[in-house]
C-alpha cells in the first residue's frame, strides 16, 4: 500500500484524533462523539475514511427511523451570524 498524501499540503505525516462530528441531513442531525478521523501535521486539514462515514451514515438512518435508539439528546442554541 502506498503512503498516503495530504492533498492540501502534499505531507505524509498524519495523526489519528477523535473528533465530535455533526452529520446533518434534510434538515435532521446526529452528533457523533469519539469519530475517529485522520488530520494532516502539517496544515490541519481532516481527513474522513469512507468507512467511518459510511458507519455514521448508518447510525444516521437507523435512529432517525426509530431502529436505533441515540445514547442521549442535546438542545442546541443556535443564533444567525450578526
Ligand atoms: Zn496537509
Amino acid at each position: 500500500m502506498s503512503e498516503k498524501q495530504c492533498t492540501t499540503c502534499g505531507s505524509s505525516a498524519y495523526e489519528t484524533r477523535q473528533i465530535t462530528y455533526l452529520y446533518s441531513h434534510q434538515g435532521k442531525y446526529l452528533i457523533v462523539p469519539n469519530t475517529p478521523v485522520e488530520v494532516c501535521q502539517h496544515c490541519g486539514t481532516v481527513y474522513y475514511s469512507a468507512a467511518v462515514l459510511k458507519r455514521i451514515e448508518q447510525q444516521f438512518c437507523d435512529i432517525h427511523s426509530d431502529a436505533m435508539a441515540p445514547d442521549d439528546y442535546l438542545q442546541v442554541p443556535m443564533k444567525a451570524f450578526g
